[in-house]
């Protein structure tokens, strides 16, 4: 490969600037009520409690494997 264009010679290689990662939205689906808690989402009933579905317009998925639910309206 020829010489990379541009960029400064400076930096070291294979190290990139960290970044913190957003948090996780998992957390959005819960919502404390009192002392319980309440969830907004359905859990996968193959990965278990922990893993919710994805909720679109006719179905229900899961991210983890793939489960997929569909809702007939
Ligand atoms: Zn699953």
């Amino acid at each position: 490969m020829a010489k990379a264009k541009g960029g400064s010679t400076k930096e070291k290689k294979g190290k990139k600037p960290h970044k913190n990662k957003p948090t996780s939205k998992k957390y959005a689906k819960y919502r404390a009520e009192g002392e319980t808690i309440a969830r907004q989402a359905k859990f996968c009933p193959r990965c278990g409690p922990g893993v919710f579905l994805a909720v679109h317009k006719n179905r229900e998925y899961c991210g983890a494997c793939h489960y997929t639910e569909f809702k007939e309206s």
